[in-house]
């Protein structure tokens, strides 16, 4: 029998920091600009130019480094990394080699049921590189065109150790790892503009041994989707290579999204030497302490707190608070929350009506138009009784769309509930009169036929009637001798 083999995943992200201006000089870093606008001599590598470090990158990679529970280097050192490329102008890109920025760290993970925690090795900082352009000109066949806006913006490359076992891992890792990032404010998390992008070093070893299998690099794998499929693709491929006896060959790899197969890019033979040295135009990086100790007291929470506190302290279930951290509505569910004193309603809403409407119409979170104290104000309509939850569901849209509030338009439009006794029962009696038979049923001991009498009475009453009192009235009256 053949053995059995395990998968053995290490991801490399690169996540571009949200400073205004890029790393070594004071060009724009916003996405989208017209080609080569934003460049100066600096980030074009021109001789002469000299690189000055960016305050507020290095405070935005510590903060990285701090929620990822890495040990911040009081010294790293900037380093020339050489290749020849045409979208690297200088011939070198500068980042940190032999002395990263922060060692050690790691991220809880919980994938296939299953809680394990993913080391990290190092973050380092870094310059990225300009973009190729081989398509979209008329000329494309022939020439390929370089837009250098990209070159100099800063990036933080983040090393995982070789501990994810399974596609489901590694895209979970993934998706925790940008969570964080995004909550701290110092990535954007937009995959498809490039600014978080990952790298998948995969192998595959018989289960039980302890050497590494030689491992394949899978480029730039631009969803969460692709990289599940990626690596899924990759394993199957190697395990199919060992098994039968061939060797995996060291390589990078680039996905194909369109055949949901990896191809091999360039092979360890035609790998660069980089020959780095120290970077001669950059002091050493010096963090203070004291700087770090700010940098921590000034974090925001992070989502897998933040999760856990929704827990204790709204008492709402984990699910719920997971889809709140996740949906970028856990400030909006606070505030409701808050307002309408019932942290299970206001889940209920946030989550659904709420994301529900948002998905349907396109809009993003930032742009919500109702007021988390207006969604508070139907909450509490239903809490005290004026609306049943059925009547609430037909007043959300219209506070939507129009701003106005629940109160407002349940008394525009008449929709209270009806909790005057004499007028349900005056219902609930015709209804009993107009269904004598099953009125019959009920009393010869047919009990389902009940919710059959209750559903003619809130009919009766144009769904206005207090759920509650039509119940009441209605068992009374059933249960008395006529
Ligand atoms: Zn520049």
């Amino acid at each position: 029998m053949s053995p059995s083999y395990e998968a053995v995943i290490g991801l490399e992200i690169h996540a571009q920091l949200r400073t205004a201006t890029k790393i070594f000089c004071g060009c724009s870093t916003a996405f989208g600009a017209a080609p080569n606008s934003e460049v100066c001599p600096v980030c074009l590598g021109q001789p002469g130019a000299l690189p000055v470090l960016n305050r507020q990158a290095v405070d935005y990679a510590v903060m990285a480094a701090l929620a990822l529970g890495c040990e911040v280097q009081r010294e790293s050192i900037f380093a020339r990394k050489n290749y020849f490329y045409p979208d690297l102008p200088k011939g070198y890109q500068i980042s940190q080699y032999e002395r990263p920025l922060a060692l050690g760290g790691g991220l809880e993970i919980t994938a296939d049921g299953q809680s394990r925690f993913i080391r990290l090795t190092r973050i380092h900082m870094e310059e990225d590189a300009g973009k190729s352009l081989h398509e979209g000109f008329r000329d494309s066949e022939t020439r390929t065109y370089v837009d250098y806006n990209r070159s100099g913006v800063p990036l933080i490359e983040i090393v995982s150790e070789p501990d994810m076992r399974s596609a489901a891992e590694a895209s979970e890792f993934f998706t925790r790892l940008r969570e964080i990032l995004v909550s701290i404010g110092v990535n954007d998390g937009n995959m498809e503009e490039g600014s978080l992008r990952c790298d998948a070093n995969v192998s595959v070893r018989p289960v039980g041994q302890e050497t590494l299998g030689t491992k394949a690099e899978v480029k730039n794998v631009n969803s969460f989707r692709y990289l599940h499929k990626a690596i899924e693709y990759e394993i199957d491929r190697q395990i199919e290579v060992v098994s039968k006896g061939g060797r995996v060959v060291q390589e990078t790899r680039l996905f194909d999204s369109s055949t949901g197969r990896t191809h091999s890019m360039r092979s360890k033979e035609e790998a660069h030497d980089y020959r780095y040295f120290p970077e001669p135009d950059l002091p050493p990086l010096l963090v203070a302490a004291d700087r770090v100790e700010r940098l921590r007291a000034r974090m925001p929470e992070l989502p897998q707190a933040r999760r856990q506190r929704f827990v204790t302290s709204y008492g709402i279930p984990d699910y719920d608070a997971g889809v709140l951290t996740q949906s970028g509505l856990a400030d909006y569910f606070e505030q409701v929350a808050g307002a309408a004193g019932n942290p299970k309603a206001a889940s209920n809403w946030v989550m659904g009506e709420l994301l529900r409407t948002l998905n349907e119409r396109g809009t993003a979170v930032a742009d919500v138009p109702l007021q988390p104290a207006a969604l508070a104000g139907l909450i509490a309509l239903v809490d005290k009784g004026t609306i049943s939850n059925a009547i609430a569901k037909d007043v959300f849209p219209k506070m939507y769309a129009s701003g106005r509030s629940a109160a407002d338009i349940v008394a525009a439009e008449g929709l209270a509930q009806n909790s005057d006794e004499s007028a349900v029962l005056e219902i609930v009696r015709a209804v009993m009169a107009a269904n004598a038979e099953t009125v019959a049923q009920y009393r010869a001991g047919s009990q389902k036929t009940f919710g059959f009498l209750v559903g003619q009475v809130m009919k009766g009453s144009g769904g206005k009637a207090n759920p509650k009192l039509a119940n009441a009235l209605l068992k009374r009256e059933l249960d008395s001798p006529s």
